[in-house]
């Protein structure tokens, strides 16, 4: 998608990944090798400026990188965002509020950790979590000395549960000379620990928007961030903020960019890779995002049905069908919020067949 998004700014990309069936292969220069991979990592060298789409990246691929083509975001903010104990010290004291948490690195620490959260807490795993996975919730210590032995006893944060009224989250592009641009406050729900749709606008108040640009825009410039970037809040009744967590690159709930009109969070993305000026990647009209994921077989969705309802449009990855898998979403628009949500219903009961 960040390739689609570059070729009408005039700009191909390049694109390092060692599977075969890497999506961008159908729109994109596709080094199929590993990202360590030294004639790989030269030709991305050659380039005007190399982002991610993936934060995994091992450290000795950006590291061969850097000081030879600009890397956006910088390896310090790959860093701190691909371990969630480092991710929460750093925002903390970028002046964000996070959920109550411990370090586990010892199941030793798991009592007093406990107790710290209020007894009750979701143990997660300090890296290579997504979707919800390497995550489990706790009640006790019998519970959580269980949980840390099944994510395999490796550096884990033990969360306190945040009684949040909803999640939204919101894209910062930030760009060589600081310059700012963000995305919309996106309203986003999630089934069985993964993202089912998002919405915009989100319900939440004047107050709360501007509350989570003025932290977006605070994390950017503690972080010297150049590039694009996505953080997830809990929202509390009381309007106030609490980051969940930030990932260095576009979003999943930053996909209703493509279709809400004005520019999407990919071409805000390679803006601010490449140094171009930015602009606001909120959409012009209300929309919104449902993913698909992998069906079980003989259970394809009927696409026909979906593409009938008016405003809808979908983005299939080109990626195999597993259950559970993300491997598409559809973006719908509407004239009006109650119109984009109907529509979505629509969809949603469509999907899940
Ligand atoms: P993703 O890849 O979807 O962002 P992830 O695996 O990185 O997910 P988190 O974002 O940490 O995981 O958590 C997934 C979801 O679980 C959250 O969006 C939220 O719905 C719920 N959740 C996580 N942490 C907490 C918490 N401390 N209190 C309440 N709910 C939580
Ligand atoms: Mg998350």
């Amino acid at each position: 998608m960040l390739s689609l998004a570059a070729l009408p700014l005039g700009v191909r990309c390049v694109v390092l990944e060692p599977d075969p069936l890497a999506p961008a292969r159908l729109c994109a220069e596709h080094l199929r090798a590993a990202y360590t991979d030294a004639a790989g990592l030269e030709r991305l060298a050659a380039c005007d400026a190399v982002t991610l789409e993936f934060e995994n990246v091992p450290v000795e691929a950006t590291a061969a990188l850097e000081g030879r083509v600009p890397l956006r975001p910088s390896p310090a903010v790959l860093h701190l965002s691909k371990h969630r104990a480092r991710e929460k010290a750093a925002l903390a004291a970028a002046g964000a509020r996070v959920a109550p948490y411990a370090v586990i690195e010892y199941a030793g620490e798991l009592a007093a950790a406990l107790s710290r959260v209020g007894g009750v807490g979701i143990l997660k795993t300090s890296e290579l979590g997504y979707d919800g996975k390497g995550q489990a919730r706790v009640s006790s210590l019998d519970d959580s000395r269980a949980a840390w032995e099944r994510l395999g006893g490796v550096s884990c944060v033990l969360e306190g549960l945040v009684p949040f009224v909803r999640e939204v989250s919101l894209g910062v592009a930030r760009g060589p000379d600081g310059s700012l641009a963000f995305g919309p406050l996106a309203q986003n729900v999630h089934r069985d620990g993964i993202l089912r749709r998002s919405v915009f606008p989100a319900a939440s108040s004047a107050a709360t928007h501007g509350r989570a640009r003025a932290l977006a825009a605070a994390v950017a410039h503690a972080w010297d961030l150049t590039g694009l970037m996505t953080l997830e809040f809990f929202e509390l009744s009381s309007g106030e903020l609490i980051v969940n967590e930030l990932a260095p690159r576009v979003h999943n709930s930053g996909h209703l960019t493509q279709d809400g009109g004005g520019v999407s969070q990919f071409e805000a993305a390679v803006r601010a890779a490449l140094g171009l000026p930015l602009a606001d990647f909120e959409p012009l009209l209300p929309c919104g995002m449902v993913n698909i994921l992998g069906w079980q077989e003989g259970r394809e969705p009927d696409w026909d049905a979906i593409d009938r309802i008016p405003g809808t449009r979908r983005h299939l990855y080109h990626k195999a069908s597993r259950p559970g898998r993300k491997v598409g979403h559809v973006n719908v628009v509407g004239s009006s919020i109650d119109e984009v949500l109907s529509r979505m219903d629509a969809v949603e009961a469509l999907l899940d067949g």
